[in-house]
């Protein structure tokens, strides 16, 4: 089993502040760290606002955490207003494997892999795990098969990734392409649909195959990945954007939070000042996969606005 932990890299905007400190306290060692890559390099694809996940060399141990500058732009992103949206809205998959050869170690993951992974989505949008449900459901409507050893490994922001999603991405703004491989040092990382209209080929989410389920990630081998890449997709923040201030991840109802979290730490509270502890159990923190049952009521308000918008 190979094991990590989710921690962060990125953030924008406050972050600078903090960014000398921008350790969870509550976990990653300082070798955890600096495994794969480190913190915060920020090379955004142009245009291309990021956040992924864990940050580990394969087969060691390390932390969620996400390649490039979650400000992107610098600019706090507000939510739109917009109609709420009724009813379910259906968002078709278009699914893309990345493989280096025919073993599940080189990325061959199964088709059944890929439907558990469509399922936990779901679920989790759903509010099945626990808390609000968004009015999203996904529909996999394709999934192909690339084997390039050197898309299989692509990083973010490098010519890699901008190669594979120009061959293969599909659909509109409203489809979400799903790309599994290594994702370079990552977990994963998503686009920010604001982005979507600038480089549409670029849009879509890259995940760690062994993060889906039954992965060989310890912590993160539920698929919960993908459901925290897909909640960017939509326009989710993280709940440690901004840290302790006002803006936050403009968020009312995700309690403010400086750092992101490693692990589960009960309890954990880092903007003190502030009413309630950290929402470790939002899908939008940096929590292992088990500690993660929920999106909140107001974070299904900031994507009805987003999704209107740009993805409608
Ligand atoms: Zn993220």
């Amino acid at each position: 089993m190979r094991s990590r932990t989710r921690f962060l890299m990125a953030f924008g905007l406050a972050v600078a502040a903090f960014a000398g400190l921008s350790i969870a306290p509550a976990a990653a060692s300082q070798a955890d760290l600096h495994r794969g890559g480190g913190l915060c390099s920020a090379l955004p694809l142009a245009g291309q606002n990021t956040f992924g996940l864990a940050t580990v060399a394969r087969g060691g141990s390390a932390a969620r955490g996400e390649p490039g500058s979650m400000s992107g732009d610098g600019a706090f992103v507000a939510a739109p207003r917009g109609k709420k949206l009724t009813g379910v809205v259906t968002i078709p998959v278009h699914f893309h494997v990345l493989r280096a050869g025919s073993s599940y170690a080189q990325g061959n993951v199964k088709e059944s892999t890929v439907k558990r992974q469509l399922d936990v989505l779901n679920r989790a949008f759903a509010g099945g795990y626990g808390g609000a449900a968004m009015p999203f459901r996904f529909e996999l409507v394709s999934l192909d098969y690339t084997t390039n050893a050197e898309w299989f490994e692509m990083g973010y922001g490098t010519p890699a990734e901008r190669e594979a999603k120009t061959a293969l991405h599909r659909g509109g703004a409203g489809a979400l392409n799903v790309y599994s491989g290594t994702a370079g040092a990552n977990l994963g990382w998503a686009t920010w649909p604001w982005m979507q209209k600038e480089h549409p080929e670029w849009d879509g989410i890259v995940i760690d195959f062994d993060s889906m389920p039954g992965g060989e990630i310890e912590g993160f081998n539920l698929g919960h990945t993908a459901t925290h890449e897909a909640g960017h997709w939509v326009g989710l923040y993280h709940t440690f954007q901004g840290g302790c201030s006002n803006s936050g991840d403009g968020v009312a109802d995700t309690p403010r939070e400086f750092v992101p979290t490693s692990g589960c730490p009960a309890g954990k509270d880092t903007c003190t000042r502030h009413e309630g502890v950290d929402p470790i159990h939002n899908y939008m923190d940096y929590s292992t996969d088990p500690c993660y049952p929920e999106f909140s009521q107001v974070q299904v308000d900031r994507m009805n606005g987003f999704w209107e918008l740009y993805r409608s």
